[in-house]
């Protein structure tokens, strides 16, 4: 059994924990915490070992009455891979006690592509990953791109990917984070950094993308436009996608106008915390005008990226190849209505 400690146990490293607990060749050693609160408190309850990620702060555990395993020095020099889910910046922070242990770091889409070997999306560059001590699971928008502009590629070639990503202002739980009543150019510089970072996946792609701000929390929602080689019609397109495992073709039948009523599907269908995390693209929208074709696709921006860290888990320290890890993640996740 692969042994993966959890570096940071917010929005990202809650869900990934969980992910790995679902899986048959792996477990959670452990998670670190900087202070107790709710999420100390379930991580607790679910019986995962909690440890101290700032060791002058580990009294605080106690005084809550949450018992810790250790300092977070014990968890990664106990594992054989360490996810690190940390805010933004922090990542970069905690690469050298990861380093001084020798134990391979998995960080997330808000550090710098340069501080990894690889950043990594499974369907696309799985195999780039292995063998690797340091490697970047991309953002939830760059996966959400990637997934669909790899299987373009592979069929037809892709001329030029031009997206606007209408991205949500903060997840449910930042109630700190906006905009309150408005609608922003963010960054209102063009083209936005998610081009650049779909461009660590694949290097020689051309591809502007356009973002804004809106007061929403549920989802972002991409207007995609791929330039392709040749002339498609989109019935094929739609087909094509119908075989990918990570995209979700949403039928007209199911009468779901938005991201409201794509979380309220994910609940109905009894999907952990209401996660979707595969693109959710509207079938509808799919379709080409001469080389060019078009979608709309929901990111779920809080769990599209946890099959993938399951992924590159796998992918670093060699254990499987790109599509038996994929079956495998998705099989024991549920991924897939
Ligand atoms: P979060 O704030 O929800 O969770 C981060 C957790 O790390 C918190 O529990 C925080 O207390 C803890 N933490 C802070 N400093 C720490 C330290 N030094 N050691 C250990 N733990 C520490 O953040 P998140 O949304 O889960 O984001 C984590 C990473 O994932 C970021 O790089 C972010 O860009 C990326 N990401 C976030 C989303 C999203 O929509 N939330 C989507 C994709 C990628």
């Amino acid at each position: 059994m692969i042994q993966v400690a959890i570096n940071g146990y917010g929005t990202i490293g809650k869900r990934v924990a969980d992910a790995v607990r679902e899986q048959p060749d792996m477990e959670v050693l452990g998670v670190a915490k900087t202070r107790p609160n709710f999420e100390a408190e379930t991580a607790v309850e679910k019986g995962y070992p909690l440890y101290a990620a700032i060791e002058d702060r580990a009294d605080r555990f106690a005084e809550a009455g949450l018992e810790i395993a250790g300092p977070v020095e014990d968890l990664v020099s106990n594992a054989d891979i360490v996810v690190d889910a940390t805010p933004s910046g922090i990542g970069a922070e905690n690469k050298s006690l990861y380093e001084e242990y020798d134990t391979p770091a998995l960080y997330q889409g808000g550090e710098d592509a340069d501080l990894v070997d690889v950043s990594f999306n499974a369907r696309s560059n799985f195999e780039a990953a292995t063998g690797t001590q340091h490697v970047r699971v991309v953002s939830c928008n760059t996966t959400g791109l990637s997934r669909v502009i790899a299987p373009l590629q592979e069929a037809y070639g892709v001329e030029k990917v031009r997206a606007t990503l209408v991205r949500r202002g903060g997840d449910p739980g930042q109630t700190s984070r906006g905009p309150i009543n408005d609608i922003l150019p963010d960054p209102v510089t063009i083209p936005s950094h998610h081009g650049p970072d779909v461009e660590t996946i694949f290097p020689d792609l051309d591809i502007d993308t356009l973002g804004m701000k809106v007061p929403a929390t549920l989802m972002h929602m991409h207007s995609l436009n791929v330039t392709l080689e040749e002339a498609v019609d989109a019935a094929e397109i739609r087909d094509r996608f119908a075989d990918e495992s990570r995209l979700f073709l949403i039928p007209e039948s199911m009468s779901i106008d938005g991201s409201g009523k794509l979380k309220e599907y994910a609940h109905d269908a009894g999907r952990p915390r209401g996660d979707l995390w595969e693109n959710c693209i509207w079938e509808e929208s799919i379709s080409t005008v001469g080389r060019d074709c078009y979608l709309f696709q929901g990111i779920h921006q809080e769990s599209d990226v946890v099959p993938e860290n399951v992924d590159a888990i796998r992918a670093v320290l060699g254990a499987s190849d790109a599509t038996d890890s994929i079956a495998t993640t998705n099989e024991h996740l549920g991924i897939g209505f």
